[in-house]
């Protein structure tokens, strides 16, 4: 029988249920709740953090947790994990993902945890065990903290090939909630999908051909106010693994793109552009940036149908906005580089609902309000683009025939009322071989920066010219922020 993506979520909350007593809880919506510092939920841990710090409601049923599993709607487009950037240039980090996961409370630890990891992958999945390598904490002299060796000795005795067992810094393999809270060591496991060479260098170097597939953390420390690190008396295991890059490597590919849960959405784009069909390629010539923008649009689109589905929209601020910049991403590949009409990205929803509906049945219930809102938006910026070019048409009639740049405060005028980024300004002077003039848009986005400051009671005096410098620096500013540019990320 074939792993099929629908399969292979069956089979990880079945191995977990059935194998060892774990309690299947359903995926929460990407939206968090009660966590103002979360734009998005962006890892299965999410909705048990009140369970893992013993702060669950004494009469919640979450109280009792204490083997849990299930596979987890989650979002990296913003805030402190933010793939948006990756998407489409690699083939393996999407801005929606699945997380497949399993948790213990205060239960099992490392062994228990690893055992049933590579049990699952290499005896239910099948995967060959030369084509895993894991890696576990070497230690941290400036934190007092010792080289994890327990993990180490567990895939020994595992059967993992020593040469395959990797240590890694504080980076790679120490995991902390944050500045203070819940932390530990983890183990991570990595495909090697050549496997006719030592792949163990290409660990953690973010490479196509040695790619992370899942990252069990054993949390047993608490890092307190002081800087120090407690033991705490009860471990916890998180573990976290893509379902996409799972399926991939199940299904024998090398792209995430190459899957069930992918295809046919790729042939759904195909059908409604103009461009010939995806076939994979990555890499900076024109061929490889139409196979990037099928992927970006399949991508974007699965993103904006599990947002819309759970009640985050396109919008100002926040989550919204983020959404926003991921809609007009979506709409400039699909018209500028697939040359899609308007109306195709919305004509792609009832594919992703067909997807991935089963495990996630609100897309079917809400495919009709997601295609309403996919195409108010396209139709909104499609408009603000054309208002945009106006814009710059009269501006460049009016100019003086030797000037050299287009005026800061026309840009900036764009930037405010049309919401477009300046990268995007950049983008359509350049079609008319223009530049902008850029001390005198830095200028301007200083003082705005001041008077937002002071405003505020002096919110900081980091960086200028905002817009160059992150989505996630510009929200806490509260200034509007959207990406649009197809080149500009491409070429990045
Ligand atoms: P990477 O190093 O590849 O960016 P990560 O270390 O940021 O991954 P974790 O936070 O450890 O990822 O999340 C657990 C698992 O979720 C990863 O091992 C990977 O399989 C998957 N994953 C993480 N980010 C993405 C993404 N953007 N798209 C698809 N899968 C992802
Ligand atoms: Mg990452
Ligand atoms: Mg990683
Ligand atoms: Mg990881």
């Amino acid at each position: 029988e074939e792993f099929t993506a629908k399969r292979v979520r069956r089979t990880f909350v079945d191995f977990f249920e059935q194998d060892y007593g774990h309690r299947f809880v359903p995926s929460s919506p990407v939206r968090p709740r009660g966590d103002p510092s979360l734009l998005f939920v962006n890892a299965g841990m999410n909705q048990f953090k009140p369970v893992l710090l013993g702060c669950a409601d004494p009469r919640s049923e979450m109280a009792s947790y204490r083997r849990v599993a299930n596979s987890q709607k989650c979002v990296r487009a913003g805030g402190k994990h933010n793939d948006l950037e990756d998407v489409g240039r690699d083939v393996y980090h999407h801005t929606f993902f699945e997380m497949l996961g399993n948790w213990s409370f205060g239960d099992y630890f490392k062994v228990e945890a690893c055992t049933m990891a590579w049990r699952l992958l290499t005896g239910v999945y099948g995967i060959p065990a030369e084509r895993l390598y894991v890696s576990y904490f070497s230690g941290d002299a400036a934190s007092g903290l010792p080289a994890d060796q327990e993990t180490r000795q567990i895939w020994l005795s595992l059967g993992v090939h020593p040469d395959r067992v990797l240590p890694f810094g504080m980076k790679d393999n120490f995991w902390e909630m944050g500045e203070t809270g819940r932390g530990g060591p983890c183990t991570e496991i990595h495909y090697d999908h050549v496997g006719d060479r030592n792949a163990a260098a290409l660990v953690n170097m973010d490479s196509p051909d040695v790619v992370e597939i899942w990252n069990l953390v054993f949390m047993q420390y608490n890092r307190e106010g002081d800087g120090s690190l407690r033991p705490l008396p009860q471990c916890s295991v998180d573990t976290g693994m893509g379902l996409e890059r799972l399926v991939t490597v199940l299904q024998g590919k090398r792209s995430n793109y190459d899957t069930d849960l992918f295809t046919p959405l790729l042939s759904a784009i195909h059908k409604c552009s103009k461009a010939a069909a995806y076939s994979g390629r990555t890499g900076g010539d024109d061929e490889g940036r139409v196979d990037m923008a099928y992927r970006v649009v399949a991508d974007h689109i699965r993103t904006l149908c599990v947002c819309i589905a759970d009640g985050v929209y396109p919008g100002m601020s926040g989550a919204e906005l983020v959404l926003r910049r991921v809609l007009r991403r979506a709409v400039r590949f699909s018209t500028e580089v697939l040359q899609a009409p308007e109306g195709a990205l919305a004509s792609l929803v009832p594919t992703v609902a067909h997807i991935l509906g089963d495990a996630y049945p609100e897309l079917h219930a809400e495919t009709d309000r997601i295609m309403e809102i996919v195409n108010v938006n396209e139709a909104q910026f499609l408009s603000s683009l054309k208002q945009g070019r106006r814009v710059i048409d009269r501006t460049l009639d009016k100019m003086d025939g030797s000037a050299v740049e287009f005026p800061a405060s026309v840009a900036w005028s764009l930037h405010r009322n049309l919401g477009f980024r300046f990268d995007l300004v950049d983008l359509m002077l350049e079609e008319r071989g223009m530049t902008v003039d850029k001390r005198g848009v830095e200028r301007l986005a200083a003082e705005r920066e001041k008077f937002q400051s002071q405003s505020e009671g002096g919110a900081g005096e980091r960086g200028l010219h905002s817009d160059l410098q992150g989505l996630a620096e510009l929200q806490s500013r509260g200034i509007p922020h959207t990406d649009d540019s197809p080149k500009y990320t491409y070429v990045l």
